[in-house]
């Protein structure tokens, strides 16, 4: 694909493009391109049909006898069934639950209590922020016991050591997309003789995932990027089956064997059903659970597939701008290598953004200098893509980005 790929040819693509008809099943306003579903999914239409449903029918008139008559207390397992299909793992391996960053809480503290004579939890200095925070936490509260350690991100596996009890490492980076092997580095790991917790945040539903193929330990990841469950969705827990034995340390009643029991101590239950801490957010899994079950409806091969050609179609398009403006590819360009994201460093990256914005194109901005497209190829057209690029060298012919009031950075990006 070439930057010169006339018109025409991006109407055959989208015309061709047998996930074309997904883009109906979301909320999209006409005219409005969103390349931010990396950071938070699309609306899916039936969202407000199934949250009428369980407010109006399951709370308002079933109340409490729900838990049982409307399946609410089995969702969590449900819907981790669900997105076991996803990412490779078994159906039990995996509860719909709490934030991601309560989870990395959750899959740390099991790795470290199976590893309990060593002292490191790993990861890479550039991870997500809440990911590294959380280590920082558990090391504060542990009095000495665990060290948190982060690297530079080529030197991970070197600095595998019979220290490290747990590595915790995003399969596919949010700045700059860039995706790691999950299979090689938990071989590395487990050869050092320490666990692995991966972070899905940005794989699931973007990329085939195959857990267990890899022998991953643990894993956790976001329901509102490329899930479709909407702001502050509840996260998921993968502990492959052979960890089920790990005593939680997040020990609510949740995850207790007879909640209903009330007993005095706590024993927790069988399976991933351990992994629960306290009563289970109905209204926010039935969003998510929307949001899984039209992504089990698309192939994952072929989600795989558009995502490739809509970045290389991008970085195509993006080649001119970044001669003649200044933007430099922040995400690998051999595209094996890249998740379903285009990421661009710029100065004026942040005011770009805004200004885009006024040309009703969402993309988004992550400090210090980059710019990020995210691409979800459930509703993306190919010529969505086309148009994203003619109506960036717009702002940046006319240096539209070049406003007071883009020069002062909002609380949220
Ligand atoms: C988005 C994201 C999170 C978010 O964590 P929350 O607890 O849901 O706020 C965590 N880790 C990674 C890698 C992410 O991309």
């Amino acid at each position: 694909m070439t930057g010169t790929m006339a018109v025409a040819d991006v109407v055959s693509l989208d015309a061709g493009d047998p996930l074309a008809p997904f883009r109906d099943r979301f909320h999209l306003r006409e005219g409005l391109i969103y390349l931010d579903g990396n950071s938070l999914g699309a609306l899916p239409r039936a969202t407000g049909d199934r949250l009428a449903e369980v407010i109006g029918d399951e709370w308002g008139e079933g109340l409490i006898t729900s838990w049982l008559g409307a399946s609410w207390s089995t969702a969590p397992r449900r819907i981790g069934d669900k997105i076991a299909r996803l990412v490779g793992a078994h159906p039990g391996e995996i509860v719909a639950t709490d934030s991601t960053s309560v989870n990395i809480f959750k899959a740390l503290t099991a790795a470290l209590s199976l590893r309990r004579e060593r002292p490191v939890i790993l990861s890479e200095a550039t991870n997500f922020p809440t990911d590294v925070y959380m280590m920082q936490g558990i090391e504060a509260f542990s009095g000495g016991r665990v060290k948190a350690v982060t690297v530079a991100p080529d030197a991970i596996v070197d600095a595998l050591s019979d220290e490290v009890a747990v590595l915790l490492l995003t399969q596919v980076h949010y700045k700059s997309g860039r995706v790691r092997d999950m299979a090689a580095i938990t071989r590395a790991a487990h050869e050092a003789g320490a666990l692995i917790v991966w972070d899905l945040s940005h794989s699931a539903g973007a990329i085939p995932v195959d857990l267990n193929g890899a022998n991953a330990d643990f894993a956790i990841g976001c329901g509102y990027k490329f899930l479709n469950g909407g702001p502050g969705a509840p996260a998921y827990l993968f502990a492959a089956a052979r960890h089920h034995g790990a005593t939680p340390i997040l020990s609510g009643w949740f995850g207790h064997a007879r909640p209903f029991d009330f007993e005095e101590d706590y024993d927790p239950a069988a399976g991933i059903a351990r992994f629960q801490c306290g009563t289970p957010p109905v209204l926010g899994l039935a969003a998510l659970e929307v949001g899984v079950d039209l992504m089990l409806e698309a192939d994952m091969a072929e989600v795989r597939r558009k995502s490739l050609a809509l970045g290389d179609l991008l970085i195509a398009r993006m080649q001119p701008l970044c001669d003649a403006y200044g933007f430099a590819l922040a995400s690998p360009r051999d595209h094996a290598l890249r998740g379903s994201q285009v990421a661009y460093a710029h100065r004026q990256g942040y005011q770009i953004a805004q200004a885009l914005r006024e040309l009703d194109v969402i993309a988004d901005f992550r400090a210090p200098d980059i710019l990020r497209f995210g691409l979800t190829p459930l509703y993306l057209r190919y010529s969505d893509i086309v148009e994203t690029v003619e109506r960036l060298e717009r702002v940046c012919a006319t240096r539209a980005w070049d406003k007071p009031q883009y020069h002062q950075r909002a609380a949220v990006t």
